[in-house]
């Protein structure tokens, strides 16, 4: 990754010119600096989908249309951008004031006109700060023995994915899996065994999956899900048979096991179809993965239910 990619970002909300130009050169060696001379221009950078948001806006409040307590406001109500800092840099200097911007959710509060070191030092305190939360944040998100992100983050993804099918009539499957007697692989070969076939086991499926936009979750001890956007039930069962070739030809001795000699998956599909059931539980497509993974181990295993 380059320098330029590694760089925070900070976008400078500002009507006047001037001030947009003093804080951008201020800070620009050292962060990505994004400007919008309105509220409505920098809540519409904002919340485009295209771009990542910034880590964090520099705001004026007193603007024509759509003033900077409002862009707080509107920014602090959506999950989406409600973790975004913000710093109002203002005119108002009163204390009432700073203590409605900050109890907006403004992390901090500058008066203008700004003393450049003091706005450097205090946009670096943020910056730092942001900078440890969202690696704390990734780690969340990750499972820590097979590396790939975790049910928290699968039902993160699974509301939005679920949002923009929704929207865009796209259909969304889902496939559950789960290791073919891994208490016997466990039980004959120890947990730490059991530990390093797991992770080979996520390695294998994560490498099977070929869609940017699909994602492998581990959903618990020795069950995977894959979120498939887009993908309608027939290419969901031919992933999933994709995903139990993939398994199965890691070739992990397995004496322990009914099915055959190496480790095994049984799998379940299931897909939303938006056009056809736009109200469609979401919570009903997991049972029915679920149930059709039931079915592929009451059917022998190592199968698509
Ligand atoms: P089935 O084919 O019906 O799925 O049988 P199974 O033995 O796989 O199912 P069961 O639910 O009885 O056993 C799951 C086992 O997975 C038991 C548990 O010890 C093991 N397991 C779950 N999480 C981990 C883990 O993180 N590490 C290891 N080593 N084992 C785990
Ligand atoms: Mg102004
Ligand atoms: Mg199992």
């Amino acid at each position: 990754m380059s320098d330029e990619e590694q760089k925070q970002t900070i976008l400078v909300v500002d009507d006047e010119p001037a001030n947009i130009q003093a804080l951008g050169n201020l800070l620009k060696d050292e962060y990505r600096i994004r400007i919008a001379n309105s509220g409505e221009k920098a809540l519409a950078m904002v919340q485009d989908g295209d771009q990542p948001p910034p880590d964090l806006i520099l705001l004026d409040i007193q603007m024509p249309g759509i003033d900077g307590y409002e862009v707080c406001r509107r920014l602090k109500a959506q999950p989406e951008t409600s973790g975004i800092a913000i710093i109002f840099v203002t005119a108002r200097d009163s204390a009432s004031d700073e203590e409605y911007g900050l109890n907006l959710g403004a992390v901090d509060y500058i008066a203008k006109p700004f003393n450049q070191a003091i706005v450097r030092a205090r946009v670096n305190t943020h910056m730092s700060l942001k900078r440890k939360t969202d690696l704390l944040e990734r780690y969340a998100l990750l499972d820590g023995l097979t590396g790939i992100p975790n049910r928290r983050h699968f039902d993160n993804l699974f509301e939005k994915e679920a949002r923009r099918c929704l929207r865009e009539g796209q259909p969304l499957s889902v496939i559950m899996m789960d290791i073919d007697h891994f208490k016997g692989f466990n039980d004959h070969y120890g947990h730490g065994a059991g530990d390093q076939c797991l992770q080979r086991v996520a390695d294998a499926l994560n490498g099977a999956m070929a869609r940017p936009g699909d994602a492998l979750c581990r959903y618990g001890g020795e069950e995977f899900v894959a979120l498939l956007p887009g993908t309608d039930a027939e290419g969901a069962r031919e992933v999933a048979e994709h995903l139990r070739q993939a398994v199965e030809g890691l070739a992990i001795t397995h004496k322990y096991s009914s099915v055959g000699p190496v480790v095994t998956v049984s799998l379940g599909t299931a897909t939303l179809d938006t056009n056809r059931d736009p109200e469609a539980d979401r919570k009903s497509l997991l049972k029915s993965a679920d149930e059709a993974l039931y079915s592929a181990k009451e059917a022998g295993r190592n199968r698509v239910g």
